[in-house]
Formats: structure tokens, C-alpha cells, sequence
């Protein structure tokens, strides 16, 4: 195997002096040196491929014993220097102090076809921003974080990757639910790759000890790297700088939003400056179409991170980001300006991606609510999400509302012959809708043929996930590589695979791993 190692973090930016791999804090550095945990008995569970290619390592390589030492942490490549990066965050709303890789190791930078690339072991073992926790990662959400990359991936949502899934060998052991029943499981190792890992995080742990310096250092480093076209680390550029991660953000929200993703965890730390989607811990999927949704069992009672609230969210992170960066910025009133616009252009980015949902290629100024009451209408009954919108793309300009009911009959979870009340909402917004198509030029063909585009056939639904947990807990690793292969063509047809377009099964309907899940992984 051979990488074509360029470091970048560590050559321009301050390492922590000291390389004692114990719970501290980190002043005045952005990383501190850290050498991966060698595990008992690795061995590799899954390779995605097309994350391989990116990296410039051939299929065969992926098989090699040096391909499982080196993304399992057993084996340090020469010239490169693992480390663990310092960063702070809001969690659930509230300032947390310094976090930083407790159990992620970058192990270094490939250039690839002129692309960067930062590779990242999840679970690798301990590190100075470990606190109180072992540094490691269990096997199942390391399934879940590898399978769920790749299909957001796959989806057109940007987001990190996911090289590689391993087994360490070593037992590890959690607490699931946080009620006192901590067991052994397997633990495992996931590398991620993207770009870059930088966080909110990152810049307001210097802003939050008042290190300008290396607020700059680290900023003018993200620009010069990952914003090339920003040509001056002064207050315009930064502000630009910040102006662009809005938009990056508010872009990622919005997928979100189109294919019913719920992360879970929004916290600061676990937002991307490079506006990509990271951290899958407890997130989930919508099932029934529900904006109060949250996979999350910790953020329960507040559901802070409920799907319909994201966006809000977002903007609540962007102000703390704005916050940070307000020490180079100095003008209160310029990044105000950026955050009281972005109220409307969230609006507007969500009305523009519903339409697209809707499969209208115009605009019209009472989609709002014709939306709205679409939203309204989803929520009377359980209706699931994905299969509703992949069925409305079967219907047909001179349909009668009952034929379209007909069509969209299995994304609801109970027969709607049974409620004549909401079959008569039904009805009424199906009528709305038929008369707005007739404003669309496209032909029926065409339209379907567009929203197939938009609307996946197929997503990583909680349950789903879980099988494939299940399966590996009883050494059956198949389902992974199934689930893997369908989800790279979430907008495909494909026969063979039809049992996976399917509403969530009752069984999985209250169990812990499908609607339940901690941040315990
Ligand atoms: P998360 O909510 O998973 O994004 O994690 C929040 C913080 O806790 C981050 O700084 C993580 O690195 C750290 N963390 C989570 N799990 C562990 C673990 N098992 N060992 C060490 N640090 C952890
Ligand atoms: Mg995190």
C-alpha cells in the first residue's frame, strides 16, 4: 500500500508540547501527538471501495495484512504522526469546556489526484482529550457510523466517509442505555476520511481562552486550505469566511431535511467547518413523517434535536461560530446582519427543496402552503416518509384524488379507509396538489422520472441498521456489504432489493438500537 503522505495540520500548526497520553488540559495548541492502542486480534469486517479509491489504494491493497494493520492502529506508517485534535463545543445548549479527539486519532493527510484527504481512526484507543472515557468504539455504532456515511454519501448529502470497518479485538464495555446494565461487546475501529475534521469547535476553544493568536493561526490555516479563493486573512476575508460556512451548513441542514435525517447530537463539536455531515452517534431516520422526532433517548424530554427544529439549530450553532470568530472580526453588526438574514434564507432554501420534493420546477407563491398543509396532512395519521414521497411521483396529471390515494396507500402505517376524516384532508390537499401540476410543463414521465432523483427509494432506516448489528453480534457479517451495495443507489430501481422499501416492521417499532438509541457507542 502506498499513500502519498502530506501532512498539513501538524507542519503549520502548534502541537502540544507534551506527549503524555493522560486526561489534561491543552493550552495554546490545536493537537497534541498520540500514538493508536494496539489492538488484541484485528481483523477487517468491511471495506468500502469507493472511499479506498479516493485515497489512491487498490482493491487488493484493502486486502493486505498491512491495509488491516495500519487502519486498526497496530501499525504507525513511517513519516506520519498521529494526533488528537483539541476543540471545544456547546453541548445541548450549554458551554462544555474543552472535548477534542477522546477517541479519535487523525493518522495523517494523503494527496490523491490532487485531492487532500485527512484519514482518522474512530475508537483507536485514549487520548489527553479522553476524560473520563477508554478512547474505544463498540461494533455497533461503528456499523452504523461506516454504513450511514456511505449512504449519505450515496444520497448527495455531503458528509464525511467511511474507509473501513474493523474488529479490535478487544471487549469493551458500555452502559447502552444508562441504566445501570453495563456489558462487554465487541469493539471495533471505523477510519473516516474527509478533507478535513475541523470543527465549531476547534475555533472556539482559542476564542473561549481568549487566544486570539491561534484563533488566527487556525483560521487563516482552514482558509488557506480548504477556502483558497478567500486571498486575504484580514476582516473581509474572514468574514467571507464565515459567510461561506453559513452556506455550507445551511446547505447540509436542508438535505437533511429532503431525505429525513435526523443527526441527534447538534452539538458545536459536532459541526463541521467544512459544512459536511460527522459524528454519527445516535441519529436516525424518519420513519412516520414527524417533525417532533428525535432517535436520541438522552435529549428525550427537551428533544432539542428533533428533526423539525435542525435548522434552528444550525442558526443557534452559526451564532456561537460567529461568537468565535467575532475576536478577529471585531463588527458586531456585520456578522448580526448574516445571522438575522439567515431566518429567511433558510425559508427560502426549505420552500425551493420541498418544491423539488414536490416535483414543481416553477414557482408559485402559494406553494408555502400548499406545503404546509401537506405537512400538516402527513402527521394526521403515521404516514412513512420515504415511501410517500417515492410513491407521489407515480401520480398523474388527470388522476382523480382517488386514484392518487390509491397510489400512495402503502406509506400509511394503518389503512386510511379506516379514519374518513383524514381521508377527507386527504383528499382535499391531494386536490390542491392535482391542480398545481397543471401549472407544470414537464409531462408526467419527466416529472417522476426528476423526482426519483430528489426522492430516495431507499434510506439506512433505524431498523434496518439494526439487522445488520444483530447479525454481526452473531458473527454474521453479510447483511453489512447487503445493505452497503443497495445503498449506493438510493434512487435506483432495484428489483432484487424491493423488501427494503418497506415501512419499519412493529417489532422495531419500541426496540432499544431502532427508536431508541443513547449516546452510548
Ligand atoms: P460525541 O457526543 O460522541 O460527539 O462526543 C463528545 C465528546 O466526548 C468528544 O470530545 C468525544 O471525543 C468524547 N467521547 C465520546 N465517547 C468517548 C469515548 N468512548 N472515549 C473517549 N472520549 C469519548
Ligand atoms: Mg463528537
Amino acid at each position: 500500500m502506498n499513500l502519498s503522505i502530506a501532512d498539513t495540520f501538524t507542519k503549520e500548526l502548534p502541537a502540544d508540547p507534551s506527549k503524555e497520553n493522560t486526561p489534561r488540559q491543552v493550552l495554546e495548541s490545536c493537537y497534541s501527538f498520540v500514538t493508536p492502542k494496539i489492538p488484541a486480534n484485528p481483523s477487517l469486517l468491511h471495506v468500502s471501495e469507493e472511499t479506498a479509491a479516493l485515497l489512491g489504494i487498490s482493491q487488493k491493497d484493502t486486502q493486505s495484512n498491512d491495509f488491516l494493520q495500519v487502519f486498526t492502529g497496530a501499525k504507525v506508517v513511517e513519516q506520519s504522526q498521529p494526533f488528537a485534535m483539541c476543540y471545544g463545543g456547546h453541548q445541548f445548549g450549554n458551554w462544555a469546556g474543552q472535548l477534542g479527539d477522546g477517541r479519535a486519532i487523525n493518522l495523517m493527510e494523503v494527496l490523491h489526484k490532487d485531492q487532500r484527504w485527512a484519514l482518522q481512526l474512530k475508537g483507536a484507543g485514549p487520548t489527553p482529550y479522553s476524560r473520563r472515557a477508554d478512547g474505544l468504539a463498540v461494533l455497533r455504532s461503528s456499523i452504523r457510523e461506516h454504513l450511514c456515511s456511505e449512504a449519505m454519501y450515496h444520497l448527495g448529502v455531503p458528509t464525511t466517509r467511511s474507509l473501513s470497518l474493523c474488529l479490535s479485538g478487544d471487549q469493551v464495555m458500555r452502559d447502552v442505555l444508562y441504566n445501570g446494565n453495563p456489558a462487554y461487546e465487541k469493539g471495533a475501529i471505523v477510519c473516516r476520511v474527509a478533507p478535513s475534521f475541523i470543527r465549531f469547535g476547534n475555533f472556539q476553544i482559542f476564542a473561549s481562552r481568549n487566544d486570539t493568536a491561534n484563533l488566527k493561526r487556525l483560521t487563516d490555516y482552514t482558509i488557506r486550505h480548504f477556502f483558497p479563493h478567500i486571498t486575504t486573512c484580514d476582516k473581509e476575508g474572514y468574514i467571507q469566511f464565515f459567510k461561506e460556512v453559513v452556506q455550507r451548513s445551511v446547505e447540509m441542514v436542508i438535505h437533511w431535511q429532503r431525505v429525513g435525517f435526523v443527526h441527534g447530537v447538534m452539538n458545536t463539536d459536532n459541526m463541521s467547518i467544512l459544512g459536511l455531515t460527522i459524528d454519527y452517534g445516535p441519529y436516525g431516520w424518519l420513519e412516520g413523517y414527524d417533525k417532533g422526532w428525535t432517535p436520541n433517548t438522552t435529549d428525550k424530554h427537551q428533544k432539542r434535536y428533533r428533526y423539525g427544529y435542525q435548522p434552528t439549530i444550525v442558526h443557534w450553532n452559526l451564532f456561537q461560530l460567529a461568537n468565535a470568530l467575532f475576536l478577529l472580526i471585531n463588527d458586531a453588526p456585520v456578522l448580526e446582519k448574516i445571522l438575522n438574514d439567515l431566518q429567511e434564507v433558510f425559508s427560502d432554501a426549505y420552500l425551493a427543496m420541498m418544491r423539488t420534493k414536490l416535483g414543481l420546477q416553477t414557482s408559485v407563491e402559494a406553494d408555502n402552503l400548499l406545503i404546509a398543509d401537506l405537512e400538516d396532512t402527513l402527521t394526521l395519521t403515521e404516514t412513512d416518509m420515504t415511501i410517500f414521497f417515492r410513491l407521489l411521483a407515480t401520480v398523474q396529471k388527470d388522476d382523480s384524488p382517488k386514484e392518487v390515494l390509491q397510489k400512495l396507500q402503502t406509506a400509511f402505517y394503518k389503512p386510511l379507509e379506516l379514519i374518513e376524516e383524514i381521508t377527507e384532508k386527504w383528499n382535499a390537499w391531494i386536490s390542491q396538489y392535482l391542480q398545481r401540476l397543471q401549472k407544470e410543463s414537464a409531462s408526467d414521465a419527466v416529472r417522476a422520472t426528476y423526482m426519483n432523483t430528489i426522492n430516495p427509494k431507499y434510506v439506512l432506516r433505524n431498523y434496518m441498521a439494526q439487522l445488520a448489528i444483530d447479525a454481526a453480534d452473531n458473527g454474521d457479517y453479510t447483511l453489512i456489504d447487503e445493505l452497503y451495495q443497495l445503498l449506493k443507489q438510493p434512487y435506483a430501481e432495484q428489483p432484487d432489493r424491493e423488501k427494503w422499501f418497506a415501512k419499519r416492521p412493529e417489532w422495531a417499532r419500541h426496540k432499544v438500537g431502532c427508536s431508541m438509541l443513547s449516546c452510548s457507542s
